[in-house]
């Protein structure tokens, strides 16, 4: 007997053949003569309708049985719906009940729930339509990825989790350490670090860039995509403590041709989810967000707008609009300006570049004004940044000179620096949240909802 997933089952119906199907019951409606359920087994967000014929030998006691959220094989028929909603429909002729479910302790009876409610029950909210939805896009998303840069010859590079360096020199590192804590060795009033388990400090990383220049300076074009760690204390529904990170890095390459890729590889991704989960798409732009199809559709056949930091302050200031945090050129963006750009004076995705030297990283390379540097944002609607890169400094001096004056030591940062030294070339590259992009995907308005298990500060139950 051939096992089907139900999403074959709906696209190519076995029509009058008999079929095997193993699913979780989502609901169940008996009417005179006949009980249906519905199936979802996950292969689709679609369910499937299964009769059941009074007649069935042991009819009363299988359908008492047969509750939401139950586990079930079921054979049958695939016949030809006469009912609507649906083309086909499944026949029992056997069912064995592998899980039941009891209706009085299984949470997911009602039909819909609270998406903060289901975060305290994480590990059953895949059963539900909106966490399946993401959790099928998120895994047609990586490969989506994946196969961009495959295409186009990029080495995917695994930079390492722990590390000893702090990218940007912020300070919302995790440490990673085996020092007792109760009892921490001290030695001239600090932390003696060279009795922990590395001999030195060590934190989970913010960012695989440093490390993907290294390969992106020996293999010309590579991309990390892993996950990252910044310990976030604000409680924002664009922020985790642990999400995923794709940062592709690219030698022999400016801040121009940084930008291309990324506003290339943005559309790839969005048309490439638009053909190949529709269903899934059709549901969030229904249920989720209205709109969000549309608004993909839209941004595949747009030109991304590219304007300077200081045109877009200059914008903003023009519109005489009310913001919490006053614009004047130097400060930094905060995401009410990044979204009034985008939103309002724009309305379609926009890349900022070439920002104030003092609001970006050290590895920036500095423009001939000495007083800007060559970073690329991309804002796009409802979330703002979604994207930082820059083109990174490629001068030993410059890039010494700038460590310094960020109040960092260049010691620190001798094998990164020693890339300057031998061979070097211009590179770029960029970051882009992928929690964010399935965000911008979903319409899921938070964060929390697009990861499996979301860790975000003091949450932590799973
Ligand atoms: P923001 O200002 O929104 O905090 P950032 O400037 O700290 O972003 P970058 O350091 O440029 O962000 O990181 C690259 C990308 O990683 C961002 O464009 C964003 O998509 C994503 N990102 C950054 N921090 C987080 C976080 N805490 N949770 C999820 N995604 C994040
Ligand atoms: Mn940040």
């Amino acid at each position: 007997m051939v096992k089907n997933d139900i999403n074959d089952i709906l696209a190519k119906p076995p029509m009058d053949h008999d079929i095997t199907v193993e699913a979780w019951i989502r609901t169940k409606r008996e009417s005179k003569g006949v009980t249906f359920l519905e199936l979802n087994d996950g292969s689709t967000i679609k369910n499937l309708q299964v009769i059941i014929d009074e007649n069935l030998p042991g009819y009363n006691a299988i359908t008492k049985e047969m509750t939401t959220g139950s586990s079930v094989v079921i054979t049958g028929k695939c016949i030809e719906s006469p009912g609507q909603g649906q083309a086909v429909e499944l026949r029992a002729e056997s069912i064995t009940l592998l899980g039941p479910a009891s209706v009085d302790e299984y949470v997911l009876q009602k039909k819909r729930h609270s998406f903060e409610f289901l975060r305290e029950v994480a590990h059953l909210r895949p059963r539900t339509n909106s966490f399946g939805a993401v959790a099928r896009v998120r895994s047609a998303l990586s490969f989506a990825i994946h196969r961009f840069f495959n295409e186009r010859g990029f080495i995917y590079v695994h930079t390492p989790i722990i590390t000893g360096s702090d990218c940007e020199g912020a300070g919302e590192m995790f440490q990673v350490t085996t020092l007792p804590l109760e009892q921490v060795p001290v030695r001239d009033g600090q932390v003696d670090f060279s009795q922990d388990f590395f001999g030195k400090k060590a934190s989970l990383t913010v960012s695989g860039q440093l490390e993907g220049e290294t390969y992106a300076c020996a293999l010309k074009k590579i991309y990390t995509f892993g996950p990252t760690f910044r310990a976030e204390n604000s409680n924002t529904s664009r922020h985790l403590a642990e999400f995923w990170m794709i940062e592709p890095e690219m030698a022999f390459c400016d801040i121009h041709g940084n930008m291309d890729v990324a506003e290339e590889f943005l559309k790839y991704i969005f048309r490439y989810v638009l053909d190949n989960c529709p269903d899934d798409m059709d549901f969030f732009d229904s249920r989720i967000s209205k709109g969000v199809v549309d608004n993909l559709r839209h941004i595949i056949t747009s030109t991304f707008m590219r304007i300077s930091y200081t045109e877009a302050v200059n914008r903003l200031i023009e519109s005489k609009a009310n913001f919490e945090f006053p614009v004047a050129w130097g400060i930094d963006l905060q995401s009410e300006h990044e979204k009034y750009l985008t939103e309002n004076i724009f309305k379609q995705p926009v890349i900022i570049t070439d920002y104030p030297k003092e609001i970006k990283a050290f590895y920036m390379k500095v423009n001939d004004d000495n007083k800007t540097v060559r970073a690329m944002d991309i804002l796009v609607p409802r979330l703002g940044e979604i994207v930082g890169g820059s083109e990174r400094e490629a001068d030993y001096e410059k890039l010494k000179k700038r460590i310094v004056e960020c109040g960092l030591n260049p010691d620190d940062y001798w094998w990164y620096l020693d890339l300057r030294r031998f061979g070097t070339v211009p590179h770029s590259g960029f970051g882009l949240g992928f929690e964010r992009l399935i965000q911008f995907i979903t319409g899921m308005q938070n964060i929390r909802d697009v990861i499996p298990f979301p860790r975000a500060v003091n949450t932590l139950e799973f």
